[in-house]
């Protein structure tokens, strides 16, 4: 699918009048290796944006990056919306403080029964994806595998697990208001008086 179907949920939840969130026009951004970003985002309720390049769009789920995390899924986004760093403004889906807590690149690892290689976008489609993230902070191999909830398992949702095999140090999973931008290394309180005090 052409990436402005799959972002026609993104934009109509947005007002691009008041929110420096992309609009997602450029789409020439992907390189030769797919790339993943973690944000934290304050919102309503503080959580993990864990976004992977799929399909040349970064798909969610949106979660926490380690352990065995429930991940909800997110509408796509767009490509560029890994370079979000900054305020949403109140009253916009979303409203609170965004930064970029990692990111990097990642390598797809999901095989079938026989051990052959299934693209990344059709794991994620038969419901369980491997994948080796490379990133400033995160190293090391995760699997996504969705399951259904609610009485009709009409809710889909995503296991996110770390492997075992592949660990060195154990991560443990950052407090949200100390934890500072790989990009800026400010925290969400310094983004959120940075911006506040530019207006
Ligand atoms: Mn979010």
């Amino acid at each position: 699918m052409p990436a402005s179907d799959t972002l026609a949920e993104y934009r109509r939840k947005r007002n691009f009048h008041t929110t420096r969130e992309p609009r997602g026009e450029d789409r020439s951004e992907s390189g030769p290796k797919p790339r993943f970003v973690v944000q934290i985002h304050d919102a309503s309720t503080m959580h993990f944006d864990f976004r992977l390049e799929a399909d040349g769009v970064p798909k969610g789920p949106s979660g926490d990056p380690y352990d065995k995390r429930l991940a909800m899924p997110t509408e796509d986004h767009p490509l560029d919306y890994r370079n979000f760093e900054g305020v949403i403004a109140e009253g916009e889906y979303g409203a609170g403080t965004v930064i970029i807590w990692d990111e990097g690149t990642f390598r797809n690892r999901s095989t079938d029964k026989r051990g052959r290689e299934v693209p990344f976008a059709e794991a994620l489609e038969r419901g369980h994806a491997w994948f080796r993230l490379n990133g400033s902070k995160l190293h090391g191999d995760w699997a996504l595998t969705r399951f259904r909830q609610g009485d009709g398992g009409e809710r889909e949702a995503w296991l996110l697990v770390k492997s075992r095999e592949t660990d060195g140090a154990r991560q443990h999973t950052p407090d949200p208001r100390r934890a500072r931008s790989v990009r800026s290394g400010h925290t969400l309180g310094q983004v959120a008086a940075l911006e506040g005090e530019a207006k």
